[in-house]
């Protein structure tokens, strides 16, 4: 689902990110990514998102090797992946309801069918009283189930989340990464950039550990053994 062979990635400045990455994630897991700030995680998560092209290395995604797909191909593939960050990214001018059927109406999808799936990811993710309301008067744990309804729309098959709980408090935190668990469970591949040890230890599911741009370490968990 997501392989990377020998990938390095040198910013222009000089500074290297990411040295000689390799791993490989099968459709259907759940994948921490933990390691000291600037250690290359959201490096590595905006190299799958395409945002950025790697040194050297190949990466491959759902199949395609990333290299080979074109500029005006780049919108695309990125509507095929899942993807929320820590600061949420709505639009503050536009409700809940408008938030997330945004990202149907960018694949241009049928009027029918943004008024089946919005409500039924907004239920998904316990907010389907909030459909009306703006960003800014929600708690920063709903904001983050906004985006995550925003980023499944689209029923994708691998959601990517950078420090998704970073700036939740403890509760918030446990609420958002069950939910990914969740979505996990239902199917979608899940890759969590994470700094909060204490869930990451609790979840006992696979630990990727990237220290100054190398994997040191990779632990299947608990949760996932056969
Ligand atoms: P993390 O997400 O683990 O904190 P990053 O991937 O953001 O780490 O950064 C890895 C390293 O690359 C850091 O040394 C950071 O300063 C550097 N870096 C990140 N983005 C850029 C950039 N656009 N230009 C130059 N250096 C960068
Ligand atoms: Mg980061």
């Amino acid at each position: 689902m997501i392989k990377l062979e020998h990938v390095s990635k040198t910013y222009e400045a000089g500074v290297q990110a990411l040295k000689d990455v390799s791993l490989h994630i099968m459709p259907g897991e759940f994948v921490f990514i933990v390691g000291d700030s600037g250690s290359g995680k959201s490096t590595l998560i905006k190299l799958l998102l395409k945002e950025l092209s790697p040194t050297s290395g190949k990466i491959t995604v759902n199949g395609k090797d990333l290299s080979r797909i074109s500029h005006r191909h780049i919108p695309d593939y990125r509507r095929k992946i899942g993807c929320v960050f820590q600061n949420f990214r709505l639009l503050q001018d536009r409700n809940v309801y408008e938030n997330v059927a945004f990202a149907m109406r960018v694949i241009e999808a049928g009027k029918r069918q943004i008024k089946k799936q919005v409500p039924y990811m907004l239920s998904l993710v316990g907010l389907a009283s909030k459909y009306r309301s703006l960003p800014r008067h929600l708690s920063g744990g709903e904001q983050q189930r906004v985006a995550i309804a925003r980023a499944l729309v689209n029923k994708p098959k691998i959601l990517l989340a950078d420090e998704p709980t970073g700036n939740l408090d403890g509760h918030n935190a446990w609420e958002i990464m069950k939910l990914l668990d969740q979505i996990n469970k239902a199917g979608t591949t899940v890759v969590v950039v994470t700094h909060n040890m204490e869930i990451v230890r609790a979840m006992n599911k696979r630990v990727i550990t990237i220290r100054k741009g190398s994997v040191v370490d990779d632990q299947k968990g608990d949760a996932d053994a056969i």
